[in-house]
């Protein structure tokens, strides 16, 4: 059975005051769920997150980190240096790393491997943008950022990766893709996975969806069966809103 899960990407807010009040206003929200949930705070509010909830099933992940392992790389962070707090799981691929500080799929591939050697799991994003889906090409824009970032990997591999299908016109836009597009795209990368490394395995990947999930719509999104949750980014800034959105399950 196929992890559900429900991320929140804090991107770039929320000082320390407000990580520790957000965090306090989610605990107070929480029930048992079988969604595994987890937030993504600023690196400099990500030891004291992870410190707050380390007896709590909400998991403290990171938005990002370098490929190297360490070096003359100023104001970035190693995947070893993650794992030395606590961290587990980064986000890797996000769409406004590749747009605003041009990450590519070569230097993405890089973040993985560094990743998943230092045992990190990986919730990889990536989507195509709004000109691509106007002429029809989504499909394959979405299947080269998959094959050139992650087809060098073993099947095993993909025990420690998790996906997050993005659409970058419906991200931080208010314009969600309808729950038939993400099933449909989300069907085409299983299908893009099956043919790689096997439906065993392409059924075993958990696959998000992300792009101005909220409240309203999370619960016919994510009654899509290829669709296994969210990563979540202006609404998991509202404890409310975000586990309103955890419970659309
Ligand atoms: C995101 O940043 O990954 C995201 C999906 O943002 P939003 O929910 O605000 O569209």
């Amino acid at each position: 059975m196929r992890k559900q899960i429900v991320a929140g990407n804090w991107k770039m807010n929320n000082d320390l005051a407000q990580t520790e009040t957000l965090i306090t206003e989610l605990k107070m929200q929480y029930s048992p769920q079988d969604a595994e949930i987890m937030i993504a705070p600023s690196f400099t509010n990500l030891w004291q997150s992870f410190n707050t909830l380390k007896d709590h099933a909400i998991e403290v992940i990171a938005q990002n980190m370098h490929f190297a392992e360490s070096g003359a790389y100023t104001g970035e962070v190693s995947a070893s240096m993650l794992k030395s707090i606590g961290i587990q799981t980064v986000i890797l691929g996000h769409s406004e790393r590749r747009a605003f500080f041009y990450e590519t799929d070569e230097l993405l591939a890089k973040k993985v491997n560094a990743a998943l050697q230092n045992g990190l799991r990986i919730i990889f994003c990536f989507g195509e943008e709004l000109k691509d889906r106007k002429s029809g090409n989504h499909e394959s824009v979405v299947e080269s950022q998959i094959k050139n970032a992650l087809f060098h990997l073993e099947a095993s591999a993909f025990e420690n990766i998790v996906l997050a299908y993005e659409p970058v016109w419906a991200i931080g836009t208010g314009e969600t893709a309808s729950p038939e597009q993400a099933q449909d795209m989300h069907a085409f990368i299983r299908k893009t996975l099956a043919n790689k490394y096997g439906k065993e395995t392409s059924e075993s990947i958990s696959i998000l969806y992300g792009g101005s999930v909220k409240p309203n719509n999370a619960k016919e999104i994510f009654g899509k069966p290829d669709v296994d949750g969210g990563l979540i980014g202006g609404a998991s800034l509202n404890a409310e809103d975000f586990f309103a959105i955890v419970n659309a399950f």
